[in-house]
């Protein structure tokens, strides 16, 4: 059973002080659904192992998890695969680059993606997830997510995942050169089917902060004992969180945070305080490399007022 997230003062007054950034981000609007988003919302829930939760905002909107969702394809294909199977098809750098750049992908030999939370890397994890069919590998994700969160009512946004699958062409351009050099070997339009549905599964702050608190936990849900991911596993999911969540910021984010966290361009961060809490956060307004700007704020307040920082 979930408790209540109980209203915090503490967090509203950090979450004012860092709302005065939305001004200086932009929406979404390259998958034109997201752009309908409000620019000045910013919500948090902190999710504890004890099950306390506590929030500021309006946190039962619901956001699409976009590349939130690549940490949680990883540590999926992680356990089907296993280590060596997945990290023969995808590297374990950081790129320097933006999300959706295909620059390294030309200048590297072989062409395999630096690391799993570019597009490029993301697209090679999610061809990687076992199944049937589209639907049933779908649905082997949306499980996955929905223990995590223990919420069985998390769906995707069907609107979302077609106005990406339609505009999607940069992600299409990565999949032709990624199967012309048999790192991706299925069909590219069901591929994307599959991605952009991925990307599309939406959830409130307070499921998004119970997935970082498992992260946090090691992949234990102290809730009922039972162990979701093992303990390599999430800690393998948290480094990359670190070295490449917040795309090529992430050596500032460390710097001036210091928690493993992974943003999305709808706007949600989710972070995970080793050893004690998850963090979900929604803030729709994004700086120029497509990270929730007034998000980075509060965390920034968050990691400062209450020495977070794992460094
Ligand atoms: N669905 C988005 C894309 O592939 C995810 C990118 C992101 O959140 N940075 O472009």
């Amino acid at each position: 059973m979930k408790m209540p997230c109980q209203k915090s003062s503490e967090l509203k007054l950090l979450v004012e002080e860092a709302k005065r950034y939305t001004k200086d981000g932009k929406v979404a609007d390259y998958i034109p659904e997201l752009g309908k988003a409000n620019r000045d919302d910013l919500s948090i829930a902190i999710h504890y192992p004890d099950g306390k939760c506590i929030s500021a905002g309006d946190i039962d909107k619901k956001i699409t998890l976009q590349s939130i969702s690549k940490v949680i394809s990883l540590a999926l294909v992680l356990m089907e695969r296993g280590f060596q199977y997945v990290f023969e098809r995808v590297g374990m750098e950081p790129t320097g680059d933006p999300f959706n750049s295909i620059a390294k992908l030309e200048t590297m030999a072989p062409a395999k993606p630096l690391n799993p939370m570019i597009n490029a890397g993301a697209l090679v994890v999610t061809h990687m997830i076992k199944g049937d069919s589209i639907a049933d590998r779908f649905h082997r994700l949306l499980s996955f997510i929905r223990e995590l969160a223990d919420d069985s009512s998390i769906g995707y946004c069907e609107q979302v995942a077609q106005s990406e699958f339609e505009t999607a062409d940069l992600n299409r351009a990565l999949c032709y050169f990624l199967k012309q050099h048999h790192i991706i070997t299925e069909d590219v339009d069901a591929l994307l089917d599959l991605y952009t549905k991925q990307c599309a599964i939406e959830m409130n702050c307070l499921d998004l902060g119970r997935i970082g608190m498992i992260f946090a936990m090691d992949g234990m849900d102290p809730l009922n004992g039972k162990r979701i991911m093992p303990e390599d596993v999430a800690r393998i999911c948290k480094t990359f969180m670190v070295t490449c969540g917040m795309y090529n910021a992430s050596g500032e984010f460390a710097i001036k945070i210091g928690i493993p966290a992974k943003s999305g361009v709808s706007g949600g961060i989710m972070g995970a305080v080793p050893g004690k809490f998850g963090i979900g956060i929604f803030g729709p307004a994004l700086d120029e490399k497509g990270n929730s700007v007034a998000g980075i704020k509060l965390l920034e307040l968050l990691s400062r007022n209450y020495r977070l920082s794992m460094f």
